[in-house]
């Protein structure tokens, strides 16, 4: 495999200040993935970012996560995991409350995803307070994966939001 070619992703990604609420400036990925040769070339830079941890699944989080680890999954020929909020999977799954600024949530897993042995890899599109990974990263493990690397495509680095994980971590780009 070659190294992805040189590619400007924070140029395809938009800040939109007070979403969803006053003082949060929010990334949106949408403007990215509307362009289609933008949205190969980061998938193509994150299958470079996660082809050298060997893993052998890949987890993405509901649901900005699915957008970009189903494509991912496909590119690095491995089968995806989905990671999701609660209710939504049939059968028998784990759970795992976090907290969030304001109350909770719970992430989901099905009970049987993970083989003996699996080293998954766990992507979402941004690490904010690290919450969120750090649940799917708890999830994995308990269900009995190894978890090579947690990945996003963009980091908030000035949140401190890798130190609370338990998986090395890696963004393409990060936000100060
Ligand atoms: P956290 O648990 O604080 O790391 O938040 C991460 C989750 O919330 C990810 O699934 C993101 O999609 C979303 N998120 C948090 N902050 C932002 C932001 N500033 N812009 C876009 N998405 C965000």
């Amino acid at each position: 495999a070659t190294a992805a070619e040189p590619f400007d992703l924070k140029a395809h990604i938009r800040g939109v200040p007070d979403f969803p609420k006053p003082g949060i400036l929010f990334y949106d990925i949408c403007t990215l993935l509307r362009d289609g040769p933008a949205f190969r070339a980061a998938i193509r830079q994150l299958a470079d970012l996660v082809r050298p941890h060997a893993p052998t699944a890949l987890a993405g989080i509901e649901s900005r996560g699915f957008v970009l680890a189903a494509p991912l999954a496909l590119e690095l020929g491995i089968g995806f995991i989905l990671l999701r909020k609660p209710g939504k999977l049939p059968g028998a799954t784990i759970g795992y409350n976090y907290a969030l600024e304001y109350g909770t949530d719970r992430l989901e897993i099905q009970a049987d995803a993970v083989k003996r042995g699996d080293r998954v890899v766990l992507l979402d599109d941004l690490l904010a307070t690290g919450g969120t990974m750090a649940a799917g990263i708890h999830l994995l493990k308990e269900a009995g994966a190894e978890v090579p690397l947690a990945a996003a495509m963009i980091e908030l680095g000035f949140l401190g939001g890798r130190a609370r994980l338990d998986a090395p971590f890696a963004a393409l780009v990060s936000y100060d």
